[in-house]
């Protein structure tokens, strides 16, 4: 009922009741007061209900009012963060354009005759760069996010390669500081997954990077387990621990919000935009999961996250084929690190080896001996280079001058750098040299190679990283200057840390747009082009390149497509928008310099 009838109602009422009092007013004259006192009670609380509900409507419009100027705030400020994330996206990539520049020209410029201060400049500003080409790329991200822009591929991966590839990239960091780095996959872990690798790669770099970052001695562990496999997806957990400055606990809340540094001084010792967990968190809610993290004060810190995945159809699982030639053999693994022993004694034990591991060179020479005497000697050592006490070498060299073990066939787990030393180890007896972190096919190739029909006891030139190798095949007269053109900011890192081990130039940019600008400045040799990128895809911007009034310097350079495994069938449409060839991804080294080869000795 509405205000105004119900007010009419209330009037009939009254004047109907003060009617009937007229009438009655002669018969009973102590009831006629009573009932007048009760008409004009009724009275008064009519006319309160009356104000009340005009006070009431009023109320309701102001209410009503300011309703509406929040409504009009709150959109305000979502028009507002669209066009804050918009100008972040936009300003992202105009600065972006001028930095590739920057780098691209500090690249050719290195490769002029410059004298010793000139290279420090050059080189300081291509590191100052690249630092800023991060932050940039950091903020991309996040402004995409906010945006609601950012989507997740779907593509068939193998997990225990993408983790080995993130492990790869900080490794570098990492054995600068010496710092142990550990990758333990648990067995019932599936590893042949659809998802999207780059962005989960993303994630773990990130966490595994500050890991790095902060931690000053000790060690860096991830580890990866299944919390939950209904047959068709898995439910992984990720957890990243490392033994650095940990976190304060009333640090913690803010920790995933986006700009929040826990140092937040300006003279604060280590960089970064505070957007790294902002981002993994977004990520990982995206791959149906979660982010975390366990404090341990004084003893650094664990950060872990969930991800769902589909398995893929076979449901394979990670294990390798194992060479005939590896089971039943027995191997002993020295290595101080008790994570990184119990992660080697798993790989060996899995693959039917009979593994004892011992922590240092002491004991491995006296259960060298104990077999031996046993009549059941070891086929083979894993040592680890760095031991406190007597480090790996010399123990190889101890073991090589005892004719009675000097049989046992030697691996040396390295750091990076130790390469140069090949020397040194070749003298010590060691068969085989393999760079830390170890990759779990890395090592079953090597000790199947070595435990196989394969003769000689020396250090050979197959042993030696790839590039080496590589860079003989092609021989270049000059460095190649190779352009990637790759939207995805971890895979852009991992092709380039790739392509420089190769001893190739590199610059990288985000997509096709920033290419063909990037082409109209540096003649570069080769153009690897991912296919699907924002702005402008791989096939568009080769069309550019291709068309002769496009400015660019050279109409013909050489475009190699990279594609997802996903696009596998797309090889002919590369062809016919004028690419020279193909790769699919995850970038396999070997076969992406058989085809660069291939390109070159075709063209
Ligand atoms: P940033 O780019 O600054 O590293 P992040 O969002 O990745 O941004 O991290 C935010 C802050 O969280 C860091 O600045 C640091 O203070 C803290 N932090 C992250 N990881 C660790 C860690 N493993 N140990 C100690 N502090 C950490």
């Amino acid at each position: 009922m509405s205000d105004d009838l119900l007010f009419s109602l209330e009037e009939t009422i009254i004047t109907e009741a003060e009617d009937v009092l007229k009438h009655m007013s002669s018969s009973d004259a102590s009831l006629n007061k009573h009932y007048a006192k009760l008409l004009k009670q009724y009275k008064k609380i009519f006319k309160n209900h009356k104000k009340l509900i005009k006070i009431n409507d009023i109320q309701q419009k102001k209410l009503n009012e300011v309703i509406k100027e929040v409504e009009q705030a709150k959109e305000a400020a979502e028009t507002a963060n669209k066009s804050k994330s918009s100008f972040l996206a936009n300003m992202s990539h105009e600065i972006r354009t001028p930095m590739n520049g920057i780098i691209g020209m500090t690249g050719l410029l290195l490769e002029t005759p410059l004298n010793v201060e000139q290279i420090d400049y050059a080189r300081t500003i291509q590191f100052s760069a690249d630092s800023l080409l991060t932050i940039v790329n950091d903020i991309l991200d996040f402004s995409k996010i906010e945006a609601k822009k950012l989507e997740l591929e779907m593509t068939d991966f193998d997990l225990r390669q993408s983790m080995e590839d993130v492990v790869e990239l900080i490794s570098v960091n990492a054995h600068e500081k010496e710092l142990e780095l550990i990758l333990n996959i648990a067995v019932d872990v599936p590893c042949f997954l659809i998802g999207d690798p780059g962005r989960l790669r993303q994630i773990l770099f990130n966490l595994a990077g500050n890991a790095v970052k902060f931690t000053e001695k000790g060690e860096v562990a991830i580890r990866i387990s299944t919390e939950d496999d209904d047959g068709k997806t898995v439910r992984l957990r990720f957890e990243v621990s490392d033994t650095g400055m940990g976190i304060p606990e009333n640090r913690l809340n803010r920790l995933f919000k986006s700009f929040s540094q826990v140092d937040e001084s300006t003279t604060r010792k280590y960089g970064g935009t505070g957007l790294g967990l902002a981002i993994s968190k977004e990520l990982s809610e995206m791959m149906g999961g979660a982010i975390g993290i366990i404090p341990n004060p004084g003893q650094g810190v664990t950060f872990w996250f969930t991800a769902v995945f589909e398995k893929q159809a076979q449901g394979q699982e990670c294990l390798p084929v194992i060479p005939s030639s590896v089971s039943g053999k027995k191997i002993l693994a020295v290595e101080d690190n008790e994570t990184n022993r119990l992660v080697l004694e798993g790989y060996l034990k899995s693959w039917g080896c009979r593994c004892i591991s011992v922590p240092g060179a002491k004991q491995a020479l006296s259960m060298m001996k104990e077999a031996l005497a046993a009549g059941d000697p070891f086929h083979l050592a894993v040592i680890d280079h760095m031991m406190p006490g007597m480090d790996g070498e010399m123990l190889g060299k101890m073991i090589k001058a005892d004719p009675s073990l000097s049989g046992t066939r030697l691996v040396i787990l390295g750091s990076r750098g130790l390469r140069g030393d090949a020397d040194a180890l070749e003298k010590a007896g060691f068969d085989r040299v393999i760079t830390k972190p170890v990759r779990q096919n890395q090592l079953l190739e090597c000790i199947s190679l070595l435990l196989g029909d394969v003769p000689g006891t020396q250090v050979d030139s197959s042993i030696l990283p790839g590039e080496d190798r590589v860079m003989g095949r092609i021989r270049p007269k000059r460095k190649m200057r190779i352009l990637l053109a790759e939207d995805n900011i971890v895979n852009q890192k991992l092709a380039l840390v790739l392509l420089r081990k190769f001893g190739f130039n590199v610059d990288a940019v985000a997509n096709g747009k920033e290419a063909v600008e990037s082409l109209k400045k540096i003649p570069y040799d080769l153009v690897l082009m991912d296919v699907q990128m924002p702005e402008m895809d791989g096939f568009e911007a080769t069309g550019i390149i291709r068309d002769p009034r496009s400015g660019v310097l050279n109409n013909e350079v050489m475009i190699i497509a990279m594609t997802a495994h996903a696009m596998r069938g797309d090889r002919m449409r590369c062809i016919e928008a004028g690419m020279n060839s193909y790769v699919s991804k995850p970038i396999d080294p070997r076969t992406l310099i058989d085809v660069i080869q291939e390109v070159f000795q075709g063209g």
